[in-house]
């Protein structure tokens, strides 16, 4: 059985919410166990129409204030306040879940964090999601200081869209078996670039001595624990050699929770679990649902905007017919 939300609330906030079906939580496999397409209101690239007003005024604060104002507001706010009781956010399970209130990832220099397409407001997890990052961010500025016009950046794929929700991939198929509700982010490798490569689509190359810092980092952060990293088994291998030969005796705890799943060998896919705590996240029940699987579709993180420029830009439904 799957969660059951109140129907009010769940027309309120959930983006695939249908009157039609009398359940909040909806399956995302039909019969035979195949996976179901996005709803088709929801088989778009941009997720921008579902933001909320709150939403649109912190982004919009955000590009107008950040250069005078370098410490985000989730900062501050997050440690002032007891994390045990933050406010309920993600819904449901991370295949079929929304989100209430998602927060945005506000890249600043002082986070080095960057989303790889904001026009796609897909930048949304839940406080915690957003402190983890926002705290990793801050840790890896100071590991790797900027050097000859180059930063150390964490570039972030897919969250979640405004509200949760499906996430709709190429010819109207799914695009993630997950991040419909705040509790997962697509990053990519650690590498040093220019602030000209940053929107690139996510490349292969992998440093394991950076990238299993930045790992050990996301583990560490005292907001959330994570439940699992996925990413390709080369990366897996490579990352293992480098830490065994350095001695580092956190593979033992840590290695296990890294997981080989197909399609991300340009990123990582990192799973919080509910609140502070261990790494894998002993102290949580299993969710239904939350198996520890996943799907990425590689091309949706490959994938640049594809919508014409404004002056060419078709009619809606043209546009919706031909993803
Ligand atoms: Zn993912």
């Amino acid at each position: 059985m799957f969660e059951q939300v109140d129907d009010a609330f769940c027309s309120q906030w959930n983006p695939d919410y249908s009157s039609k079906s009398s359940t909040c939580c909806r399956p995302t496999r039909g019969k035979r166990g195949r996976m179901l397409p996005c709803d088709l209101r929801r088989v778009k690239w941009s997720f921008c129409d579902e933001l909320t007003q709150e939403q649109h005024e912190t982004l919009q604060r955000s590009v107008d204030e950040l250069p005078r104002d370098p410490l985000p507001e989730i900062e501050l706010r997050l440690m002032e306040q007891d994390l045990g009781s933050l406010r309920r956010q993600a819904y449901c399970s991370i295949g079929n879940g929304f989100l209430v209130q998602g927060r945005p990832v506000i890249p600043s220099e002082e986070n080095r964090l960057i989303v790889k397409n904001p026009r796609r407001c897909t930048q949304f997890g839940t406080d915690l999601m957003v402190a983890m990052l926002e705290w990793t961010g801050r840790q890896i500025a100071r590991d790797y200081p900027s050097e000859n016009g180059k930063s150390a950046y964490m570039i972030l794929g897919d969250l979640s869209a405004p509200r949760g929700g499906c996430i709709s991939g190429r010819r109207g198929r799914r695009g993630h078996k997950s991040h419909t509700n705040g509790k997962d982010v697509d990053l990519g490798f650690l590498a040093y670039r220019t602030p000209a490569q940053v929107h690139a689509p996510f490349d292969r190359r992998f440093d394991p001595a950076m990238n299993w810092q930045m790992l050990k980092r996301v583990f560490e952060n005292p907001y959330v624990c994570i439940k699992s990293v996925f990413v390709d088994r080369a990366h897996i291998k490579k990352l293992r050699q480098w830490v065994q030969k350095q001695g580092d005796p956190d593979w033992a705890r840590l290695g296990p929770l890294i997981r080989h799943v197909r399609s991300h060998r340009g990123h990582f896919h990192i799973r919080i679990g509910e609140g502070p705590g261990l790494p894998g996240c002993p102290e949580f029940q299993q969710i239904e649902g939350e198996e520890d699987e996943e799907m990425d579709g590689e091309e949706l993180s490959q994938q640049s905007d594809p919508r014409p420029r404004t002056s060419e830009r078709r009619p809606a439904k043209l546009l919706r017919n031909s993803l």
